[in-house]
C-alpha cells in the first residue's frame, strides 16, 4: 500500500487543485502587469507620437507587436544597411562648402533677384556696365571658360561685387545627368577653375535645364542630396523671362516680366548671358526698371537666401 493509493494521497491532490484554481488568476494578472511594465518602458524611450491609452488595454498586452515593434514601419527582413559611404560620397575631400543659416525676409518686403545663366560670354561686360550705371548687384551662374577674356570676366563679375555661382563646366545635359559621378566631375571641374582665377569658393549653383527637367528624371533626387549634403545650396526661378526661347525680343522679355511678377514679393528672375542673346542685355535697364518702380529691392543670390526651388515630381 504506497502513497499513491492511499486516502492522503487523494486528500492533497483535490488541495493541490483547489489551490491551483484560486492562485492561477492571479498568477496571470501579475504576469500581465509584468509585460505592460515591459511595454511602457519600450514606449517611453521609443515613439511618443504613438497612442498610450492604447497601451494599457488589454489588447496592447495580448498583441505586443502591435504598438512595440518598430515592424508596423518597415520590414526589418529587407532593411539594408549601408555600412560604408557611397563611391561618389568618397570623391573630391575638398568639395565641401560651410551650410550658413538661412535668413528669412520680411513677409511683405519685395525682393527681385536677377539671375544670369551660360556665361561669360561677349555681353558680359555689358551686361557688368548696365548693372554698374544702375548700381544694381546680380549673380552669374557661369560655366566652365579659359580663353583670356572669359578669365578676366570672372574676376570682372567677382570684382564689381557681384555672386559668382556655378552652372556646370559643359553644360551638355547627356554627360552631366548621365550619373552623380558624372554631375560631380563636371561640378568639380568649374568649381576649381573659378576658385583658382577668382579666390571664390561658390557656395550656390543653378542646375542646367533648372533642378527637375526632362534630361535628369531618373536621377535628379540622388544628386540634390549629394550636392546638399556638400553643403551647396541651388536655386532655381520663379519668373522666367523666355530670353531662351527662340525669336524672343525685347518686348516679349520684358511682358513675361510684367505678367509674371506680379504674383510674387520674392523672386528669382531667369535671364542668359550668352554670345547670342543681345535681347537680354537690351531688356535689362527697362526689367531694372520695372523692379525699382515697383518696389522690389534688387539684390545678389547668397547662400543665406532662402531658395526658390521647383517641386520634385510625383
Ligand atoms: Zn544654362
Amino acid at each position: 500500500m504506497g502513497y499513491f493509493r492511499s486516502v492522503r494521497f487523494y486528500k492533497h491532490l483535490i488541495i493541490t487543485v483547489i489551490l491551483i484554481i484560486i492562485f492561477a488568476p492571479y498568477i496571470l494578472v501579475a504576469f500581465l502587469f509584468r509585460s505592460n511594465l515591459l511595454l511602457k518602458e519600450q514606449l517611453h524611450s521609443a515613439d511618443n507620437s504613438l497612442d498610450y491609452t492604447s497601451v494599457f488595454s488589454l489588447d496592447s498586452i495580448i498583441m505586443p507587436s502591435v504598438v512595440s515593434s518598430p515592424s508596423q514601419y518597415y520590414d526589418l527582413n529587407t532593411i539594408k544597411l549601408i555600412k560604408d559611404s557611397l563611391p561618389y560620397q568618397k570623391k573630391y575631400d575638398d568639395l565641401y562648402v560651410e551650410r550658413k543659416a538661412f535668413i528669412p525676409s520680411e513677409s511683405n518686403e519685395k525682393i527681385a533677384y536677377l539671375t544670369f545663366d551660360d556665361g561669360p560670354s561677349s555681353l558680359t561686360l555689358k551686361i557688368l556696365d548696365t548693372l554698374d550705371e544702375h548700381n544694381i548687384k546680380a549673380t552669374f551662374f557661369v560655366t566652365y571658360k579659359d580663353d583670356d577674356l572669359s578669365i578676366s570676366i570672372y574676376k570682372e563679375i567677382v570684382n564689381r561685387g557681384h555672386a559668382i555661382g556655378i552652372h556646370t563646366a559643359t553644360h551638355v545635359y547627356d554627360e552631366i545627368y548621365n550619373s552623380v559621378d558624372a554631375y560631380l566631375d563636371d561640378f568639380y571641374k568649374i568649381y576649381n577653375h573659378i576658385y583658382e582665377i577668382t579666390g571664390v569658393r561658390a557656395e550656390i549653383f543653378r542646375f542646367p535645364g533648372g533642378s527637375v527637367n526632362t534630361y535628369n528624371n531618373t536621377i535628379y533626387k540622388e544628386i540634390i542630396s549629394e550636392m546638399l549634403r556638400r553643403g551647396f545650396t541651388y536655386y532655381d526661378w520663379n519668373v522666367d523671362t523666355g530670353d531662351g526661347l527662340k525669336g524672343s525680343t525685347k518686348s516679349s522679355i520684358m511682358e513675361a516680366v510684367k505678367t509674371r511678377s506680379i504674383h510674387y514679393n520674392r523672386i528669382i528672375v531667369l535671364m542668359h548671358d550668352s554670345n547670342s542673346k543681345k535681347e537680354t542685355y537690351q531688356a535689362l535697364p527697362m526689367i531694372i526698371d520695372y523692379y525699382k518702380e515697383n518696389n522690389y529691392r534688387v539684390e545678389k543670390l547668397d547662400s543665406t537666401v532662402i531658395p526658390i526651388i521647383f517641386a520634385y515630381r510625383d
